[in-house]
């Protein structure tokens, strides 16, 4: 089976390592991930969500943050603090400068990001095959209003040094316009048997990748049944801030108002925790064919449990 997974960072990252306990080893998972999140510093590239992927799915990843290195040492962070160059809030520790440095010197030796993330994936070994969704530069941003006046800052800015703290007015995902999906993405949606949108943020994470022209096309024209599993559970995100962005758009924070915002057009299952019972039949009414099952990924045993619900109900609404 040929399955295809859109992707952010920890929320996407967790799921895979759970569908991959799920699978068979003739199965082939192709994972289109977000870059919208992504940021240049010190004359780095950083891909958060990539990395968050890379790192999960290869045993590198420090698993009580759920994103950075195992085992981290900052002596580069302390270092560029003694010149007063910041920023102080993004942590990047000294064993992930070196993804960013290997990288940047590819990108800077003409090499695309899909290139290069195949290449750092072969350290990982990830079991999936992993693209960023374009190998064009898209950042997103978000227009906010606080004591300096209306504005757009980064999305890292936003998620990481305010917290999300004040409203997200807007979300603007700069250069997505104009951004072509990355080789094979395209493709791999066409050629899918299944695809599925993992418990990531529905707006900076899916809905980023989703920005791509092209790309929300080929998901509703792929022949494959689209499934999706909700990251709110109870009226709250399970982690991080989505309520501040899904606000932003003008959705509520629900399990069913985020599956109606994708709407029958884009997904034809979706899953709901058991605590949001009372959601199927909103969401059903709606096209969309629900069933409420545990999504808390509190293990990979756990997770495999909600990868295969997430087959199972491919395989019923398979037309
Ligand atoms: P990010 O890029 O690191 O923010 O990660 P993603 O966009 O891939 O996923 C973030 C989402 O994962 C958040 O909105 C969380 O609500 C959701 N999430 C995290 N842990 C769980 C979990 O155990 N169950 C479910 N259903 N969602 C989760
Ligand atoms: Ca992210």
């Amino acid at each position: 089976m040929r399955i295809v997974a859109l992707a952010g960072g920890i929320g996407g990252a967790r799921f895979l390592r759970g569908l991959l306990a799920a699978v068979g080893p003739q199965d082939e998972i192709t994972v289109i991930g977000n870059t919208g999140d992504d940021i240049h510093l010190y004359g780095l590239k950083v891909c958060p969500d990539l990395d968050t992927v890379m790192y999960t799915l290869g045993g590198g990843i420090n698993e009580e943050q759920g994103w950075g290195r195992t085992d981290e040492t900052w002596s580069i962070k302390a270092e560029m603090k003694e010149y007063g160059v910041g920023p102080e809030w993004f942590g990047l520790g000294d064993r992930d400068f070196a993804t960013h440095l290997v990288r940047s010197q590819m990108l800077t030796a003409g090499y695309s990001l899909s290139q290069v993330t195949e290449a750092l994936c072969v350290r990982w070994n990830p079991g999936v095959r992993l693209l960023p969704m374009s190998d064009d530069r898209v950042e997103t941003h978000v227009r906010i209003t606080d004591e300096q006046g209306t504005r757009a800052v980064h999305f890292q800015e936003y998620w990481v040094r305010l917290h999300a703290a004040v409203d997200a007015e807007a979300i603007i995902p700069v250069g997505a316009d104009t951004a072509k999906p990355a080789p094979g993405v395209l493709e791999a949606l066409a050629e899918a048997d299944v695809i599925l949108f993992p418990p990531s943020n529905p707006v900076v994470s899916i809905g980023t990748i989703l920005a791509v022209p092209g790309i929300r096309e080929a998901v509703a024209a792929a022949p494959a049944p689209v499934v999706g599993l909700s990251p709110i559970i109870g009226g709250a995100p399970v982690r991080g801030m989505a309520d501040k962005v899904l606000a932003a758009v003008g959705v509520e924070a629900t399990a069913a108002a985020v599956a109606l915002n994708y709407g029958s057009s884009l997904i034809d299952g979706w899953l709901v925790d058991s605590a949001d019972q009372d959601a199927v039949a909103a969401v059903e009414a709606a096209g969309i064919a629900c069933r409420a099952v545990p999504l808390l990924m509190t293990d990979v045993e756990a997770t495999a449990g909600m990868a295969r619900a997430a087959l199972a109900l491919a395989e019923q609404v398979r037309t």
